[in-house]
């Protein structure tokens, strides 16, 4: 059997023991890396917090149907692989397929949470549209006054793509839920209109592909994605500012498919008015069509939005706690979400009910971590995203109040020596570079050192509740 498949037997004897909201929340896109030959099965998942909780919780139920599915099982170990969607190589369980899959006999395909194959009818040709995230629907958004025009809109685009709301251009600041609706739009098409050919995509994406496209020489094919697109989903139009062969390309793009009257929705942090670098014409095009804004929620709004997503997590939590959280965060739902995740997971590691005090800290940590970067992280969210260890120790020495030199120097007193380790830490994480190449970025240290600086932080973060929250914070300021 191979690996994927003694996780699914595994998964599948573990799940009438857990809660179903639970087991989604945290055996979604785990994997069984390996079994070794000493008997250790490496289980990879993907947020340290899911490590926590699952060692903390399920650790006896994991290991004995590990045993009863490999009787060469001994112990779990834990290997957290960050966003394994993203990594092609991978490919983690999605455990709601499970579900649909004991719910509803007929379904016989595994999918990926990430990845839409789409059939296009008879004709057979396939188009992949990844990062379609099914939880983002229509029926998951909650409407309240202040949002109900987007929703609607977009419902009645699910319902006839390319009718009289194209194209439909949506957009306000970040974390207000346009990628929601835009997927939620991608969903809700699929479900009515099986036959038809999504294509979701983000500008940066676009960008990237048109530029390697045009390096291997191979424009032909990307074009040819296009070809059969009848819903075409682009994602944060603001990032084609200035990028002049892909904006090019996006312009074909965009009039082939409007010509045929497939339906095109796209988003962005400004209305199209003030897209800077865009070609006017574009812009018309836009303007053109229906533009609709979203606004930041209000209370009420904010209030039932907490009460849905503590659903998700099945978590209860004093109403007065929401409420102090509705009426503190003024910045966006994401941040809205962000606050509640913190507390249920905080809450769940140390046993305890979210207290009106410790969503005020989380609050307040929140705030202080965009305070330290200088500027509104969640605004700057796509251009930040960091691509260097330079910039992950710029990000890390900011925050623990140190210079770079500090990082790179040979102090070690703890209040640098635990950064510098959380500095090769993330770096090795998130950038995946080399034990070698991070020492030598710390001064030419050995790869031994950083080997351990990264087992030691992964160590603590098991135990140690304080640096689960600063890793997090410290994450966020990297964009991610
Ligand atoms: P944007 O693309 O505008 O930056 P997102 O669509 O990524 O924002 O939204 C951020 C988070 O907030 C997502 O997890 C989304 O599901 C959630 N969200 C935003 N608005 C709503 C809403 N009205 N109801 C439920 N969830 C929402
Ligand atoms: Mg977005």
């Amino acid at each position: 059997m191979s690996t994927k498949d003694l996780w699914l037997s595994v998964l599948k004897r573990l799940m009438p023991t857990i809660q179903k909201a639970q087991f989604i929340t945290w055996f979604q896109s785990t994997v069984l890396v390996e079994i070794k030959e000493d008997g250790t099965a490496i289980v990879g998942v993907p947020t340290v917090f899911a490590m926590n909780w699952i060692s903390s919780k399920y650790q006896v139920k994991l290991l004995q149907a590990l045993k009863e599915v490999d009787a060469t099982v001994k112990n779990v170990e834990y290997e957290v692989l960050g966003k394994l969607a993203d990594k092609e190589s991978v490919e983690g369980a999605d455990v709601k397929e499970l579900f649909k899959e004991t719910d509803d006999k007929k379904i016989r395909k595994v999918r990926n949470v990430n990845e839409v194959t789409v059939s296009k009818g008879s004709r057979g040709e396939r188009v992949v549209s990844k990062m379609l995230n099914e939880r983002y629907t229509l029926d998951t958004f909650v409407v309240g006054k202040d949002n109900r025009l987007p929703h609607a809109v977009c419902s009645a685009v699910s319902e006839n793509p390319g009718g009289i709301y194209n194209p439909l251009y949506i957009y306000g600041d970040v974390g207000l839920g346009k990628t929601h609706l835009l997927q939620a739009v991608g969903n809700e098409v699929l479900r009515n209109f099986p036959d038809k050919v999504v294509k979701y995509i983000t500008a940066e994406k676009f960008v990237s592909e048109v530029v390697e496209a045009i390096g291997r020489r191979n424009m032909h094919k990307f074009k040819e994605q296009y070809r059969n697109v009848d819903v075409f989903l682009l994602d944060d139009v603001q990032f084609f500012a200035r990028k002049d062969s892909s904006q090019q390309e996006f312009f074909h793009t965009f009039n082939e498919l409007y010509d045929a009257n497939k339906q095109i929705v796209i988003t962005s942090d400004r209305p199209p008015t003030e897209l800077q670098g865009l070609d006017e014409r574009l812009k018309s095009r836009f303007a053109m069509g229906m533009v609709v804004e979203m606004l930041f929620p209000d209370f009420e709004t904010r209030l039932a939005i907490l009460q849905d997503k503590c659903k998700d997590f099945e978590a209860i939590i004093d109403p007065e706690v929401l409420s102090f959280v509705a009426s503190n965060v003024h910045n966006s739902v994401r941040e809205l979400e962000g606050v509640l995740r913190q507390a249920v997971a905080e809450s769940q590691l140390s046993d305890s009910v979210p207290t009106i005090r410790s969503v005020a800290e989380i609050i307040k940590r929140l705030n202080k971590a965009q305070e330290i970067i200088g500027y509104d992280i969640e605004a700057k969210r796509t251009e930040m995203i960091v691509k260097q260890a330079t910039d992950v120790m710029a990000i890390v020495a900011k925050y623990y109040g140190l210079s770079v030199d500090d990082l790179i120097g040979q102090v070690r007193k703890k209040e640098v020596m635990q950064p510098r380790q959380i500095c090769m830490y993330l770096i090795k994480q998130e950038l995946n570079e080399s034990y070698e190449k991070i020492g030598s970025t710390f001064g030419g240290r050995n790869h031994t050192t950083v080997m351990h600086a990264c087992s030691k932080t992964a160590e603590d973060l098991k135990k140690n509740l304080r640096l689960v929250r600063d890793v997090n914070a410290l994450k966020r300021e990297m964009g991610l």
